[in-house]
């Protein structure tokens, strides 16, 4: 190890500690565990389950929205609501909401990113079953896994700021809706390209008249189950091989090497393609990826099977501790 390395280090774990706080623990590799609660991003995974399926347009989508701003505005955040109109694979107008919250430092420059979608599909067109491809899913994993390790971490951060003393990085959760309507597999009209992720796009197609600057991003999709792995997807390797590397190093290093697992998985068209592509902000997508299974997904992704049931605190923890060591490392 470089002189220069051991600084690094140093720095790194300085920011950590103060990241630790009282909960301090230290990972199998002697790195400092940061606090962060994953029965807490449960809970948080469970209330927006209750809610019902949160598809855009519905009563259910508006009330978890509004507890998801209403939940972030306490924890410390200054948010603000991002609405408009896309079109669907249908060329039907679809409304969009996404939820930007701001925390840490107030600087434009140097801001970190990081996002989940807070809707849900509409159906279940992964079902086996005919008639059951048009019930709207629950999305325990599919969203909301995401969106409650990101409430944690706002929680977290949000006491942190308390601390004026504190040199906390610029750190934007943006809440993205409208990720999960592309076109269903049972629809066989003509096909439209780029029917994913609305929200992101939305957000994307904002960036020029918006003046934050984010250095990268982070996306959580399907981040909770028990048997979750996470291998290095794709178009983040393309768009941000750096930032991955620094995350799934970051994971080894808190014991969690064999979640984030250096495979190289296929691409995914997710909220961080379009991050990349139509923002240039280099984004990471933390995605939950089964190479053995036809699809590439979990047997549950898009069926009924898409509840708390397929939640693990546990995983949410991991995902949690990484995220935020990585977010206080900068
Ligand atoms: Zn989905």
């Amino acid at each position: 190890m470089t002189m220069r390395r051991i600084y690094v280090h140093l720095l790194i774990g300085c920011t950590l500690a103060l990241l630790a706080g009282c909960n301090r623990s230290v990972g199998s590799t002697g790195m400092v565990r940061p606090a962060f609660s994953g029965d807490s991003a449960y809970s948080y995974v469970a209330r927006q389950v209750s809610f019902g399926p949160r598809v855009p347009g519905t009563e259910s989508h508006e009330a978890c929205a509004q507890w998801l701003v209403s939940s972030l505005e306490r924890m410390g955040a200054s948010v603000e609501w991002q609405r408009g109109t896309m079109t669907d694979y249908q060329g039907q107008e679809v409304p969009v909401k996404n939820i930007i919250a701001h925390l840490g430092s107030r600087s434009m420059n140097n801001r970190i990113l990081l996002a989940a979608h807070y809707d849900t599909r509409p159906w279940s067109d992964e079902e086996v079953d005919y008639e059951q491809r048009f019930v709207p899913i629950d999305g325990a994993n599919d969203g909301a896994s995401g969106v409650g390790v990101l409430l944690e971490v706002a929680r977290r951060l949000g006491q942190l700021q308390q601390d004026t003393t504190m040199a906390l990085p610029g750190v934007d959760i943006v809440l993205f809706d409208v990720e999960d309507m592309g076109t269903p597999d049972f629809y066989t009209g003509a096909q439209k390209a780029n029917t994913w992720c609305l929200g992101s796009q939305f957000w994307a197609s904002l960036r020029p008249i918006r003046p934050e600057r984010y250095s990268f991003g982070i996306v959580l999709d399907m981040v909770g189950a028990p048997d979750a792995v996470f291998p290095m997807e794709a178009y983040s390797m393309q768009y941000a091989d750096g930032y991955v590397q620094k995350i799934w190093r970051t994971a080894a290093e808190l014991g969690y090497g064999s979640l984030f697992a250096r495979k190289k998985a296929y691409p995914v068209v997710d909220d961080h393609y379009y991050v990349n592509t139509m923002a240039g902000i280099p984004c990471v997508d933390v995605i939950h990826y089964n190479a053995r299974s036809d699809q590439g997904f979990p047997f549950w992704w898009h069926t009924r099977e898409d509840g708390m049931q397929h939640v693990s605190a546990t995983t949410l923890q991991a995902v949690g501790e990484v995220v935020l060591a990585v977010v206080g490392g900068k």
